[in-house]
């Protein structure tokens, strides 16, 4: 395989890794994007597609996927390209420049390495329950990638971070009833969508259960409580 050489490799295509395709841009440098996901957008597409970001500066909101489309319109102009479905696993120094290996074998020869890995290459946190995939996307998930599939449902949201407060937010627009279950009555999520929540609660839009921990999943074909 061609050793790719390159201004700059920039490790992980999420926003970070998009954005530093504008700021090098900028600079007239030229930029190779590797990720390990078959897709760029990092966790706003992986893992919130459909979510609402309120907190961007000069944006009211956008999506999770509207911000990466906004990234990916706003790098246009400039120079770049994507390695999809790889891994970085080696960076070594060689003479006065850095070498990068991916799992997929291919080299790349660079001065600059930007590491814009997030929260790495990341996987859901899994509930302590034997066979926790066993109704994976039939009844249990661990992220929402079309929302429109809660619609009139039932909802249970584990957990006490921000994904939980936000899309117990959010889908209570659109669901029948959400629970929202998490082992203590303190959240770790950002304060202002907490009180949201607990609005939400007092309006009987969501149903809070603490403290409560998932002991077991249950169902034949698919989940059922
Ligand atoms: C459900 C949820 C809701 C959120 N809501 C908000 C919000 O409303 N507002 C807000 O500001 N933030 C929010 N966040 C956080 C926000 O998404 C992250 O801060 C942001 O995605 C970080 O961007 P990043 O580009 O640094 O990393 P990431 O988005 O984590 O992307 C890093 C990329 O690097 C890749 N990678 C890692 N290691 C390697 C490697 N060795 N080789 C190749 N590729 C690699 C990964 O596959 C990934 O695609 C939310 C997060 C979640 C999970």
């Amino acid at each position: 395989m061609k050793i790719i050489e390159t201004d700059i490799v920039v490790i992980g295509a999420g926003p970070v890794g998009l954005f530093t395709v504008f700021e090098a841009g900028l600079l007239g440098l030229n930029c190779h994007l590797i990720d390990n996901l078959d897709k760029v957008g990092g966790q706003c597409i992986e893992l919130y597609p459909e979510k609402p970001i309120y907190d961007i500066p000069g944006v009211a909101n956008q999506t999770g996927k509207e911000h990466i489309d906004a990234l990916l319109d706003q790098i246009k102009p400039f120079d770049y390209e994507v390695h999809l479905n790889q891994r970085v696993n080696e960076i070594s120094e060689v003479d006065d420049s850095w070498k990068l290996v991916t799992s997929e074998g291919q080299e790349f020869k660079t001065k600059n390495i930007f590491i814009a890995a997030g929260a790495g290459s990341f996987e859901p946190r899994k509930p302590p329950v034997v066979e926790p995939d066993k109704f994976l996307n039939r009844g249990i998930n661990y992220s929402v990638r079309n929302k429109s599939i809660y619609e009139d449902k039932e909802i249970a949201i584990f957990g006490g971070g921000d994904s939980a407060l936000d899309w117990s937010v959010e889908l209570s627009k659109i669901a029948k009833k959400i629970y929202l279950i998490h082992r203590r009555d303190e959240f770790r999520g950002a304060q202002h969508t907490e009180k949201k929540m607990r609005e939400l609660v007092a309006k009987e839009k969501i149903i809070l259960k603490v403290p409560y921990v998932i002991k077991d999943i249950n169902g034949k074909d698919n989940f059922t409580g």
